[in-house]
């Protein structure tokens, strides 16, 4: 346990920049956004350097798999389908949940969160957009997170400051991202800490990252969005079915991002709560409206966009 000591003064650091983000030198936000991207990655080194000497135990790889599960789906379910496009309701102890179970995965509050990616439906691969491809692909995976201009919480975001459930996960933020290290150190000390906190937290942000960059880039347009946006099978199997980027720019509020392009795995959940009443009001596009926006094979070449530069 007394390997979490310096992962927990990390987190106090990190909780104590994010609150004084706006009045810090740009150079120690940045560095600490470092910190955290930089962190998990070392530890993934470390963590495969330690398989190599010995035997993964069953606990850590169910820790590594159930907490990203979890997160994978409260960054998926909660911040992007429930809490950015409003595509279904549910009941306030789920919402605070999937909230809850989002800020798990990234240091990002939940209100920040949703006001970046409406910035980026706003803008998709043009001026303004925070994370384009068209501006270098490393930019978009990962360069973007460093700058440190404050996310548009008033434009985009209004709405959001006077909803209770938002606002108690938004001021409680950091403590959900320490609980999600604490517990698998509780679990099974250093090494519960390192493949269900450390390592969880590395394929999270570079699977969730990819949707910036990879699925900007690589894949399938089945949809003319105007923009680069693309379906990606690799990344919506690791990012829970957010990888069918395409149907997303082109049906933003649907629920369901699969729309035959393959399984989507935070819209069968959906699904699930729909079917069991937990959630309703489910966005879904009409047939008819889907057929007429799919962009028609040309002879001979595939239904693919070209890219575009800038
Ligand atoms: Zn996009
Ligand atoms: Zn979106």
């Amino acid at each position: 346990m007394t390997a979490a000591i310096p992962v927990l003064a990390a987190l106090a650091a990190l909780a104590l920049v994010k609150t004084l983000e706006r009045r810090l030198a740009p150079v120690v936000v940045r560095a600490a956004i470092a910190v955290f991207v930089v962190g998990p990655l070392i530890g993934v080194g470390y963590a495969m350097w330690a398989l190599w000497q010995r035997a993964l135990a069953p606990v850590d790889l169910v820790l590594l798999v159930t907490f990203s599960v979890i997160t994978g789906l409260g960054t998926s379910l909660g911040y992007h389908r429930l809490l950015t496009h409003r595509s279904f309701r549910t009941k306030p102890w789920i919402a605070g949940a999937a909230l809850a179970a989002g800020a798990m995965a990234v240091p990002s509050r939940p209100i920040d969160w949703a006001a970046r990616h409406l910035e980026h439906h706003a803008h998709a691969d043009r001026d303004g957009d925070p994370h384009s491809p068209v501006d270098g692909l490393l930019h978009a995976h990962v360069g973007w997170i460093f700058s440190v201009s404050p996310a548009k919480r008033e434009r985009y975001c209004r709405r959001l400051m006077d909803d209770p459930v938002v606002m108690a996960i938004e001021r409680t933020s950091v403590l959900w991202l320490a609980l999600g290290l604490a517990v698998p150190a509780l679990i099974d000390g250093w090494r519960g800490l390192l493949w269900g906190g450390i390592v969880r937290i590395a394929i999270h942000n570079h699977s969730m990252f990819a949707v910036n960059s990879i699925c900007h880039a690589f894949g399938s347009q089945p949809f003319a969005t105007g923009d680069e946006s693309r379906n990606n099978r690799l990344i919506a199997v690791l990012a829970f079915g957010e990888g069918w980027h395409n149907n997303h720019h082109a049906f933003p509020a649907a629920a369901y991002h699969g729309m035959g392009s393959g399984p989507d795995v935070t819209g069968l959940v959906i699904r699930g709560l729909e079917r069991t009443g937990l959630a309703w009001d489910v966005r879904r596009p009409h047939p008819a409206a889907v057929e007429r926006r799919r962009r028609l094979p040309v002879r001979g070449v595939p239904a693919a966009g070209t890219p575009r530069s800038r």
